[in-house]
């Protein structure tokens, strides 16, 4: 069953006064669920366990009502009325042996305090660190606010020794956590013992761990997550810091949680970062401590997991995107079933869930989230219903999704593709620089497929009304994608702009197909996602003269909600994109692109050889109207369904496909689509208790 190479994955190994079954270690992430939807926030932790984790956290969970991040949904743990809700999350935790943990934190200067409307408290007083710049700063914490936030740290301790948790992990990384405020002299300039030098700066952490462990440790373990580079300058937490402040308080907490300085740096996408990226920054901290060690680096390879213990690195192997994009990763390696891991892909669109204070989505896993809400088991799903097969047609995403789950419920399934190749756009995007990764949306499905004894593959079989109609299949699933636009409709123009066909223009489909514009050229962005900048890039690379010009006053505006918003643009000034914001293209001419201020509308003309409209998307949806059209006659044809799904429907992430297509196969044969279709809601959900006054 198990390859021995990955034995030592499965070793036991103590964390304090407990023992971790094996070194899956899953750190603590966000979800966008959090105390809005504690069930399926708890369902989801729960499946973590199933899949066999040895160590499961929760996600941040704010300890202290003087310190929260609204908008921001996470964890909350003011009162006593708090733990029922927490207590669910640990209790699914540790259905399956694994060890429970808390995330407690305190967000001091990262706290604006929108919804309690108390004053944040901070080390040192300085404006609120957010995404967002809010107008709120921070007081200073006197000795007495210290004294009391040490007391507030033991009460969140033992409120979660009353939840159920074992662990609790004190939260200082990321910028986000106040252990971290203390630590750094970026954020902590205080004159008294608590400022000053490295000793002086650690005590907080010092007082706080020894306060809880009189409180708890005889039966919890406590956790530090420390950053492992603050990466702001010279004042700031430096990795050599982190190295000294460890060596100085070695045994302090029962497990060093390393992660990088910035969320950012630690979530980096794989556009940006490769797997294990932390390992420089993270190497030889073990020596300095008798404690245990985790760190992250979005790790999907069980060898790299074991290189890293086995060379002396990590104890634990810490993941958060990888247990989302897999929830069985550990089980799958622990059964010899390398080649199901289905391994997260890098995107940053789970993260998207808590920037957009949303629920999450993964690319990969489209059941999470919908574990509790839809009932949505990631390794299993019900028999098929009354009919007995499915033509998918369309092999991006959504087909190949609703072909893999269709085959799970037992369908026979005919997968048609007008291309050569399968993948539809996944195909097409993952040559696109840095994104090779999302390659792997249609590699585990394919090869899944693959297994199947009951999919048909037909490649190079476009296929029109006629057609289906003769094929005989009961259900017919359209997932034939879309194109984007040549006329340049998204946001700015709802019509076709003005100009088309006197400068010569391109598309992404014609960049992707290796039609590349020459000389000087204006990549127009209305988009706003990820392509107008990776396309920039691509014309850049092919010695191109390249322009960005967006209406929006970000490069990439959206990719701010998966933290890659700042590399882009310091990816494009590197590879010599000139960056034009808050500008739009209002007309193309002969010389250029005519171009206008987004405020006061001013025009100007930006001189080009060519312009790359990355606009929005147009539906292929002419099979699916066709078929509609000629409704009286499916009966006759055996016809009993037809449906549309992903971009065919309407064009959004790849997310948004692989969730469509495992909803058309869970969907099927069940019922939800008749004539009452919406009438009642798709999901469960939880709503507040009204008080009884
Ligand atoms: P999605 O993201 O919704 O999965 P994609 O654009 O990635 O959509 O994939 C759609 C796929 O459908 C493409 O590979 C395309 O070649 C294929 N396709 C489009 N029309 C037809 C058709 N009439 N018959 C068969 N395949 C089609
Ligand atoms: Fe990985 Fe993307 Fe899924 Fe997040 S959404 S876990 S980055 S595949």
């Amino acid at each position: 069953m198990r390859d021995p190479r990955y034995d030592i994955l499965f070793q036991p190994m103590a964390i304090g006064p407990l023992t971790a079954k094996n070194r899956f270690y899953q750190v603590p992430h966000c979800n966008g669920g959090g105390y809005r939807d504690p069930s399926a926030a708890a369902a989801m932790r729960g499946i973590k366990a199933e899949g066999g984790w040895g160590v499961i956290f929760t996600e941040q969970t704010e300890m202290h009502q003087t310190s929260e991040i609204t908008p921001f949904i996470e964890l909350r743990l003011w009162e006593d009325k708090d733990i029922p809700g927490l207590r669910k999350m640990s209790e699914a935790m540790k259905t399956h042996g694994a060890l429970a943990g808390i995330q407690l934190a305190y967000s001091g200067i990262n706290g604006p305090n929108f919804y309690t409307k108390e004053v944040p408290l901070a080390p040192t007083a300085l404006p609120i660190r957010t995404f967002t710049n809010d107008p709120v700063q921070a007081r200073a914490m006197d000795k007495s606010d210290i004294r009391n936030l040490r007391r507030w740290f033991v009460n969140a301790a033992k409120r979660s020794k009353l939840a159920g948790f074992d662990l609790i992990c004190l939260y200082g990384a990321h910028g986000f956590g106040i252990f971290q405020h203390f630590l750094s002299r970026a954020t902590n300039q205080r004159s008294d013992e608590y400022g000053g030098s490295l000793e002086n700066r650690s005590r907080f952490a010092r007082e706080v761990v020894a306060d809880m462990r009189d409180a708890v440790g005889d039966t919890m373990a406590l956790t530090m997550r420390v950053s492992l580079d603050e990466s702001i300058g010279d004042l700031g937490f430096s990795n050599a810091e982190v190295r000294e402040f460890i060596e100085m308080n070695a045994d302090l907490p029962d497990l060093w949680d390393l992660a990088q300085g910035t969320w950012e740096d630690c979530s980096g996408p794989s556009r940006f970062k490769e797997e294990a990226a932390q390992e420089v920054l993270v190497k030889g901290i073990r020596e300095l401590s008798s404690k245990p060690v985790v760190g992250v680096g979005r790790f999907t390879s069980p060898d790299v997991m074991a290189r890293m213990i086995r060379q002396g690195t990590l104890d634990f192997i810490g993941c958060a995107r990888p247990s989302i994009a897999d929830p069985f990763l550990p089980k799958k390696v622990e059964e010899g079933r390398i080649e199901d891991i289905r391994e997260c892909i890098g995107c940053n669109i789970c993260i998207t869930g808590d920037m957009t204070m949303s629920i999450s989505r993964c690319t990969q896993n489209p059941t999470f989230m919908e574990e509790w809400r839809k009932g949505w088991h990631p390794e299993k799903i019900a028999a098929r219903g009354e009919s007995e097969n499915v033509l998918v047609i369309g092999s991006g995403p959504a087909g190949l999704e609703a072909a893999r789950a269709l085959s799970l419920r037992g369908y026979d399934v005919a997968l048609a593709e007008a291309g050569d190749a399968f993948g539809g756009r996944v195909a097409r995007e993952r040559l696109l620089p840095g994104l090779s990764a999302w390659g792997r949306v249609m590699d585990y499905r394919l090869y899944q497929i693959g297994q199947r004894p009951n999919v048909q593959m037909y490649p190079g079989s476009e296929l029109g009304v006629e057609e289906v109609l003769d094929f005989g299949f009961q259900n017919i699933c359209v997932a034939t994608g879309s194109q984007w636009r040549a006329d340049g409709v998204a946001r700015q123009h709802v019509v076709p702009m003005p100009g088309l066909g006197a400068l010569p223009s391109f598309t992404p489909d014609d960049l992707m197909a290796g039609r590349m514009p020459k000389g000087r050229v204006v990549v127009y962005d209305d988009d706003h996602y990820y392509m107008g900048g990776v396309l920039a890039e691509l014309c850049a690379k092919a010695g191109c003269a390249v322009t960005l010009v967006t209406p929006a006053a970000f490069v990439s505006d959206w990719t701010r909600n998966t933290l890659e918003q700042g590399a882009i643009h310091r990816r494009l000034v590197e590879a010599g994109v000139q960056i034009v914001l808050n500008t739009g293209v209002t007309a193309l001419r002969a010389d250029g692109v005519e171009a206008n201020c987004a405020y006061t509308d001013a025009r100007r003309v930006i001189e080009a050889d060519a312009v790359v409209l990355v606009a929005s998307r147009a539906s292929n949806d002419a099979l699916y109207h066709g078929l509609k059209a000629r409704q009286a006659d499916w009966a006759d044809a055996g016809i009993r369904s037809v449906q549309i799904i992903g971009d065919a429907a309407a064009p959004g992430p790849i997310a948004w496909a692989t969730y469509a297509g495992h909803r058309y196969a869970r969907e099927l044969d069940t019922g939800v689509w008749g004539e009452d279709w919406g009438d009642t809601l798709s999901f469960r959900r939880e709503i507040t208790e009204l008080a009884a006054d």
